[in-house]
């Protein structure tokens, strides 16, 4: 048997399994059909028209119209392509106001421009995730450029407001993105009357595929385009379109919106059956975000006295995947900036261990991680001592 036949794969913040009806669609995009989509005769025509489709099929998740969607590489390049759109064509200034729980593509993004002379303001958050709206409010200033902040934390899952951020920022007559990579197609958007001008989305976390993403454009927001070349995506976006990858997404899209509802129901139900026996069961653990709205799919746990890359390999063992806060983090020594920006306590963010649901997740799969995550657990508990560091405890196990 392969490792991948009886993995439990509970870290969908991270990816998620391709849907076989996605791949299905993408594969005569990488045989028969490789015309290039600018090209003027129908061999072209065939490929122009499946990305006209793909992107109806977004915008039907979106709730906006099909032109409002511009295809890139992935959610890092939709998040930096919104702030530095605001940036090269917003008159105001270059302000840029954004949270310090933000995904590292806007995080580093903002900080790197700090360097190269914008004026960033890092909002803070409460020990629950949330950040204060009047705080907000008080930091937009007449030379905002853009609200950057992301609708839902990858680490945590804690919600942002961000329809009522989004009104704030309209009232300031400030331009308003939104990071909704880990929402989409998780939780119902409607972005035709909203006040939102950008959302990114990214296709490898809604069972679409890797490298391929999109940055919604409000039609009434002025845009300036990051990568320069050829007309493609209207002049919003130049290269030659990754056409099976977006024909993939679109896919997907369309897949969300079919089964969001039911899903929303299930995963919810797995997340809180499984969050609520890991509580009963191991003592010392607390979720962090608890008292916050969160997204459905998401348990971020912190486990008093253990350190999180133990329980990862010990996990790992178990063929159990899952993740220290973000997969970004995995193998970091640092703790997670999330939690530290809760101020939960260095120890409670060094036992951190992120368990992400999704469509393919079974009660099977959730009944296995109940039995596993508390021997391993009470397993490192007993066995870590000042005199027997994580690392050779680990070596020690079979
Ligand atoms: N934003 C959030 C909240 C994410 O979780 C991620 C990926 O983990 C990204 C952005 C980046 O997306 P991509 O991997 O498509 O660049």
């Amino acid at each position: 048997m392969s490792t991948e036949d009886h993995i439990i794969y509970l870290d969908n913040n991270a990816t998620t399994q391709l849907d076989s009806a996605v791949v299905e669609e993408m594969l005569p995009f990488l045989t028969r059909f490789y015309g290039n989509p600018s090209s003027g005769y129908e061999f072209g025509g065939r490929v122009r028209k499946a990305i006209d489709q793909a992107r109806a099929r977004v915008a039907a998740l979106l709730g906006c119209e099909p032109n409002e969607i511009v295809f890139t590489s992935c959610g890092t390049e939709s998040n930096n392509t919104a702030i530095n759109s605001a940036l090269q064509f917003e008159p105001r200034g270059k302000h840029i106001l954004t949270s310090t729980v933000e995904h590292s593509s806007v995080l580093r993004h903002c900080q790197d421009l700090a360097k190269r002379g914008c004026e960033v303001t890092f909002l803070g958050v409460d020990r629950d995730g949330n950040v204060d709206l009047d705080e907000l409010e008080r930091a937009i200033r007449s030379d905002t450029a853009i609200v950057s902040l992301m609708w839902a934390n990858n680490e945590t899952g804690v919600l942002f407001p961000v329809e009522k951020i989004a009104a704030i920022c309209r009232e300031k007559g400030t331009l308003f993105h939104t990071d909704a990579v880990q929402t989409t197609g998780k939780i119902p958007v409607r972005l035709r009357d909203s006040a939102i001008n950008f959302l990114s989305l990214s296709g490898h976390k809604f069972h679409g595929p890797k490298g391929v993403g999109a940055l919604y454009v409000n039609r009434s927001s002025r845009f300036r385009p990051s990568i320069i070349g050829g007309s493609h995506e209207n002049g919003r976006r130049a290269g030659t379109e990754n056409v099976a990858s977006i024909v993939g997404l679109g896919k997907a899209a369309e897949r969300a919106v079919e089964c969001m509802a039911e899903e929303t129901t299930r995963v919810r139900r797995m997340r809180d059956r499984f969050e609520k026996r890991i509580c009963e069961m191991v003592s010392g653990t607390s979720v962090n975000g608890a008292g916050a709205e969160r997204l459905p799919n998401t348990s971020s746990f912190s486990f008093e006295g253990i350190e999180s890359d133990a329980a990862l390999m010990l996990l790992d063992r178990h063929h159990i995947c899952c993740s220290a806060a973000s997969a970004c983090r995995t193998g970091s020594a640092e703790a997670s900036h999330v939690l530290r920006a809760m101020k939960l306590g260095d120890d409670r963010a060094r036992g951190s261990v992120r368990f992400s649901f999704g469509r393919f997740n079974t009660d099977a799969e959730v009944d296995g991680a109940i039995e596993i995550v508390p021997k391993v657990i009470e397993r490192l508990r007993g066995l870590s001592s000042p005199a027997s560091p994580d690392v050779l405890v680990l070596q020690s196990l079979s």
